[in-house]
């Protein structure tokens, strides 16, 4: 089935239209129908440390009763969990999509030991020169600024003056 719009989370989503495998089992039960569903998703997302497009699969399953009788419109509000069969009809994107919601991963990683970005140029760590640093991981900007000599309060000078006049 083509995957619905908006089945994202932060830093992970479902491509629309991205083909999700979906394997159903319908089994009729004396409250309705129980469904028991499989499906895989190819997911897109971004490194949480690095930022680079990552896809990977997700997989969700599914296990629900869908009632008949009454229908949505009689559903209390402390109902929302319960899902019914609208005329016959069996709307499975709800529950899918509150799985797949679920499911996608809030902090995907291109891979486990990622190593991020490089915290004072930006740099990915995994495509730099393994020795790539900065020098004692001082920005030569910093440096320069180092050198003032901010230890010597001034008054101090001043207060010396004031004595020899
Ligand atoms: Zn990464
Ligand atoms: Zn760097």
């Amino acid at each position: 089935m083509p995957a619905p719009a908006d089945l994202r989370v932060a830093l992970s989503s479902v491509p629309v239209g991205a083909d999700i495998k979906l394997t159903v089992r319908l089994e009729a039960v004396s409250e309705g129908v129980l469904v028991t569903a499989a499906a895989a998703a190819p997911v897109a997302g971004e490194c949480a440390r690095c930022l680079e497009p990552v896809t990977l699969s997700v997989d969700v399953a599914l296990c629900e009763l869908y009632e008949t009788g009454a229908g949505p419109a009689a559903m209390a509000e402390d109902d929302e969990d319960r899902r019914f069969l609208d005329a016959d009809l069996l709307d499975l994107e709800p529950a899918f999509r509150d799985a797949m919601v679920l499911a996608l991963p809030l902090a995907p990683l291109c891979r486990g030991d990622c190593e991020g970005l490089c915290p004072e140029c930006g740099i990915r760590l995994a495509e730099a020169d393994p020795a790539h640093d900065h020098g004692g991981g001082s920005d030569p900007r910093w440096a320069q600024l180092r050198q003032l000599d901010i230890s010597e309060p001034q008054g101090g000078a001043r207060a010396a003056e004031r004595q020899e006049g």
